[in-house]
């Protein structure tokens, strides 16, 4: 088909594109009750790599647990499935998608015996918002609608019913003009990007909203903040961010397995710094490509080579 990719993995089978179907009364598509990862396959310099494929699987699996969902799989035959699935479809640099949700029973809000259906899908991706995004920067608005609450949903657990918030904010940051959002919390101060996390820059420093601020637990943060303390940066991941405090940082960015590093130039009306990529933004996004494309020995046991 268009993406050049014919296969998906589906509850323990490879199936073609087209038939990777699922009933209409599926419980998660009526109550939200899937979990999801998204990661990335890099085309390294020695040859195709996953980035963090066990941090996402362990991540995957503790989503489930708010939920009781019991996926059917051990992480090592999701391991192969996926390892099997890039090999098939020759992929270089892919987006992969696993997702695991409840699936088609008697309907209520209760699962009750529905199965749990797991799914595993890849396909060739570049730069989520564009590689002009990466070198020069990203408008953004802080939106209207606030994060979600860890005292009324886990934030910490990647559930696909979490993403009707993700899709506002975005969707009204894109019709006032802007390429992305940033949500605050209940208390007002700033959580995260729909699907990033956000870093601050002031005075030489790192800053970003530590995990009781209601945020995913990023794993490119993670990748971030080690990258960042391995160069000599002090790094304050525990901490509340005002949303002031975005209008004086000197450089900011978001993180993610689909923004990667992408430096953000200007805030609602307000240009951060001399809005364009600022020179911590720039050595840090340098750091990250040069480990994901392995253009450096370090951290290969981040890597899963296919
Ligand atoms: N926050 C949210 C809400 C997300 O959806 C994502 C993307 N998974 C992130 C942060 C960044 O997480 P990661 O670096 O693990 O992709």
């Amino acid at each position: 088909d268009e993406m050049d990719v014919d296969t998906i993995w589906m509850d323990g089978e490879f199936v073609d594109w087209d038939d990777a179907q699922i009933h209409v009364l599926t419980h998660g598509l009526h109550y939200g009750t899937g979990v999801f990862e998204g990661v990335r396959l890099y085309d390294t310099e020695k040859g195709p790599a996953i980035f963090r494929w066990e941090e996402h699987l362990e991540r995957f699996y503790e989503s489930t647990k708010p939920y009781e969902m019991d996926i059917p799989f051990e992480p090592a035959e999701l391991t192969e499935a996926t390892v099997d699935l890039l090999r098939r479809q020759d992929l270089e640099a892919a987006y992969i998608r696993p997702i695991a949700f409840y699936g088609y029973d008697t309907l209520g809000v209760s699962p009750g015996d529905c199965p749990t259906n797991v799914a595993i899908a890849a396909w060739p991706w570049g730069a989520y918002l564009g590689e002009d995004a990466l070198e020069n920067g990203i408008e953004v608005m802080v939106s209207s609608w606030r994060k979600h609450s860890s005292s009324q949903i886990p934030t910490n657990a990647k559930t696909t019913g979490l993403y009707v918030n993700s899709l506002l904010a975005g969707e009204e940051a894109r019709r006032n003009g802007y390429r992305e959002a940033i949500v605050l919390n209940k208390e007002g101060n700033v959580a995260e990007g729909p699907g990033e996390n956000i870093f601050l820059v002031r005075d030489g420093e790192l800053f970003t909203p530590g995990l009781s601020e209601s945020i995913l637990d990023g794993i490119t943060r993670n990748t971030l903040i080690t990258l960042a303390e391995e160069r000599g940066y002090e790094v304050h991941d525990n901490v509340s961010i005002s949303r002031g405090e975005l209008n004086t940082a000197d450089e900011l960015f978001f993180t993610g397995s689909a923004a990667e590093v992408t430096p953000i130039r200007q805030v609602d009306n307000v240009e951060i710094g001399d809005g364009s990529r600022g020179p911590v933004t720039e050595e840090l996004q340098q750091a990250f490509f040069d480990l994901v494309e392995r253009r450096t020995d370090d951290h290969d046991e981040w890597f899963t080579y296919v």
